[in-house]
């Protein structure tokens, strides 16, 4: 099935990493950096490498073993910078995988972007009306496009003009040949760090995963309206622009991120941990035993069960050789790959009241076919706790929670949900709770529009339609 919205290629969820690092293996630290990220992208992968003279680009479809199999970039360089992506299937061709590159009036200059504008259909008119002509369907390319185009004396003065245009989520790895910026939104949607490599060169990265994995120092996260900039001289910052909120995805903690990570100063383990501890506070039914779906719920349901006294104990067990469900292009791959991916343990499930942990319901395919699994494998009842609370409402910053004809909260009340997933209780965590385990009671920090329609920018109503009314 294709839509018209997700043919313009506007969700999209994504990695980015960059590298300036002369005298250290550039290419390999970026594909390591790129590897840690792999869970935020599976689509696709790529991977630009520069001497100053020159930008070596390589990209695949595929996993990053299969993106780069006998085409990994050869150029020895002293920055890269890398991408690895996953959109909905109207855009998932060849042409939109990222890093892009464009020539400009200082050279060359390549960008990698995670996030999404909420503006870029403007935006691509205004450049058209301009004669600038398009070869990919991605907002990405609308930026670069800003940036080439842009009038400005300097780079950096190019980058942040074009920016102040530009609404909606980006967190940026961008290259010349001669520096790396990293740019992070005024809002702080996606996250972004800066690091230290143990050659003295400096990463730019999504996550801290990635600096774990090549060895480096975290040195800070960039901020929010941040642009870093590395060069031969160093790092030197720049606010671009300031709001006067932050809206960091609360979903990246939830969900999204690897739990190893540190976002913002709050541990992505640590804040699952706290969901769960929070879940079995709002959790009133009676039970024998905790178990997680695998992996992402596993430290909500390890803080349920510290928090409730109730045993930990796995009841699934993922076979880790599939990837995400979601990852998937459509509906039908998505279902029948819950049953290759995990299987109950019939042992621990016989004739027990199972609290069954999960981190979000999105349509609920997943969630129904569990719950279906564990009473076949013997569970006497299962209470479905959520460690988030319904999702209402599409995301626009860049994760795909689905369009709203198929968020199953968008549809349907908790109780009909409950039927739906044929479970005996269904508990989703209270909105408050959610904030609180993360920190942010007054919702001040954090954006949670895909559980309230609360969009913390203007939202092109033409561009990004809205949710129907349940
Ligand atoms: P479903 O049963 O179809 O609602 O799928 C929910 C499952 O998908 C949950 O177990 C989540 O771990 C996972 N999930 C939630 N949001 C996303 C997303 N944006 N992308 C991929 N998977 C997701």
């Amino acid at each position: 099935m294709t839509h018209p919205e997700l043919e313009s290629g506007w969700r999209e969820e994504c990695g980015v990493v960059g590298l300036w690092a002369p005298g250290e293996p550039v290419t390999s630290l970026g594909y390591l950096a790129l590897f840690a990220l792999q869970h935020r992208g599976q689509e696709s992968a790529g991977l630009a490498v520069t001497d100053g003279l020159h930008i070596d680009l390589e990209k695949g479809m595929g996993l990053i073993r299969e993106a780069f199999k006998d085409r990994a970039p050869t150029l020895p360089g002293h920055a890269a910078i890398g991408h690895v992506r996953y959109s909905t299937f109207g855009s998932s061709s060849y042409a939109n995988i990222q890093p892009i590159l464009a020539s400009f009036s200082g050279g060359l200059i390549c960008l990698a972007h995670n996030g999404n504008l909420t503006n870029s259909r403007a935006v691509r008119h205004r450049l058209q009306q301009q004669g600038c002509t398009f070869q990919t369907t991605t907002d990405t390319e609308a930026m670069l496009n800003l940036i080439v185009y842009s009038q400005a004396q300097t780079v950096e003065d190019k980058i942040a003009e074009s920016l102040r245009q530009v609404e909606g989520a980006y967190c940026l790895t961008i290259m010349t040949g001669d520096r790396l910026i990293g740019v992070r939104d005024p809002y702080g949607f996606r996250p972004l760090c800066l690091g230290r490599t143990s050659g003295g060169g400096y990463i730019l990265a999504s996550e801290t995963c990635a600096l774990d994995a090549i060895g480096a120092d975290f040195i800070r996260d960039v901020a929010p309206g941040e642009m870093v900039i590395i060069d031969r001289s160093g790092v030197r910052s720049r606010i671009i622009e300031t709001r006067p909120r932050l809206a960091h995805c609360v979903f990246e903690y939830i969900y999204f991120a690897r739990p190893d990570s540190v976002i913002d100063g709050l541990s992505v383990w640590q804040a699952r941990y706290r969901l769960g501890r929070q879940l079995a506070r709002e959790f009133t039914g009676q039970a024998d035993l905790v178990a997680p779906v695998p992996d992402t719920g596993i430290a909500a349901a390890l803080g349920f069960a510290a928090e409730s006294g109730l045993p930990y104990i796995e009841a699934l067990i993922k076979n880790r050789y599939v990837g995400r469900t979601f990852i998937l292009p459509d509906q039908a791959s998505r279902q029948a790959t819950v049953s290759m991916k995990l299987n109950p343990i019939r042992a621990n499930l016989a004739d027990r009241r199972v609290v069954l942990v999960d981190d979000s319901i999105v349509r609920g395919t997943t969630s129904a076919r569990l719950i279906s699994l564990l009473r076949k494998a013997g569970a006497r009842e299962v209470h479905f706790c959520i460690s988030s609370p319904p999702i209402t409402d599409p995301c626009f910053y860049g994760i795909d929670t689905a369009r709203s004809a198929e968020l199953i909260a968008a549809l349907k009340s908790t109780a009909e949900i409950k039927e739906a997933l044929g479970a005996d209780s269904l508990l989703y965590l209270s909105r408050p709770g959610l904030m609180a385990a993360v920190d942010d009671p007054g919702e001040k920090n954090m954006c949670t529009a895909c559980f309230s329609g609360e969009y913390p920018t203007a939202v092109d109503e033409a561009e990004n339609p809205r949710p129907e009314e349940p």
